[in-house]
């Protein structure tokens, strides 16, 4: 299989493994960058994730714009992924979804969401909350053209994941099993921190050190994380997608 091909199955793949984890539901998206191209990304057409297909996949520039003619309709927030892309060189892959676990901690002032359980590691010490509002007023809450978007990829700056108030998240990473496992956790962390609260007394957080010690023993293609990509996929009944990691992948795992 091709290079294209191969990424473009893992995209499908990614796609099932969000729905079937109910993180996104018939809105939400994921999306890569170009394999050959780095101006252009990967996404499905409007479509729900659980039903997206190889065919689905279309690809975009840096403005959110389809390069090749497509009659087919477009997700209205597409432009979240080209502005992040922009923004974020080493990215190469984002999520946009509205996990409802996540949505408390961009509406309540008194919370932040941060990392408390040892796999919600990767959302970082803290994450940012991006309000539409504050520069746009009053709209849908949708991030329908690139200025909202720019200004939603500036408030999550070199961040993993911003909260979008009243809206979802956004969450950026170096792969696409680093971004699909990211947006998997993050309303786990979510649940565990509502939960810890309603027990009260004092909240222990991941702290900075702990958080620096998950980071550095990740690797996006090692056996363990391998193991979790291939249990969700085939939970998602696409086990059978699967592409190994030395069919596609220049960084694959020497281990
Ligand atoms: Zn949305």
């Amino acid at each position: 299989m091709s290079k294209l091909g191969a990424v473009i199955q893992d995209l499908v793949v990614s796609n099932r493994i969000l729905a079937n984890q109910e993180v996104v539901d018939a809105y939400g998206h994921v999306s890569v960058r170009h394999p050959d191209n780095p101006n252009r990304f990967l996404i499905a057409r409007s479509l729900a994730p659980e039903l997206v297909g190889p065919d689905d996949i279309v690809e975009l520039d840096l403005d959110g714009q389809p390069v090749r003619e497509e009659r087919r309709s477009l997700y209205l927030e597409r432009f979240i992924h080209a502005a992040i892309f922009a923004a974020r060189p080493e990215v190469m892959a984002v999520v946009h979804a509205h996990a409802e676990d996540t949505l408390p901690f961009g509406i309540a002032q008194g919370t932040k969401l941060r990392a408390v359980i040892h796999s919600g590691s990767f959302i970082g010490a803290e994450v940012p909350v991006w309000d539409i509002a504050e520069r746009f007023g009053d709209t849908n809450l949708l991030v329908t053209n690139m200025a909202q978007a720019k200004d939603l990829a500036k408030c999550l700056g070199g961040a993993s994941v911003a909260l979008m108030r009243g809206h979802g998240f956004a969450a950026a990473a170096r792969s696409l099993i680093e971004v699909v496992r990211l947006s998997v956790y993050l309303p786990r962390n979510a649940r565990a921190l509502i939960r810890a609260r309603q027990l009260g007394g004092e909240i222990k957080y991941l702290s900075q050190g702990e958080i620096d010690a998950r980071n550095r023993g990740y690797s996006p293609y090692s056996v363990e994380t391998w193991r979790a990509w291939e249990y969700w996929a085939n939970k998602a009944g696409c086990g059978r997608l699967l592409t190994r990691p030395d069919a596609g992948h220049d960084d694959a795992p020497k281990d």
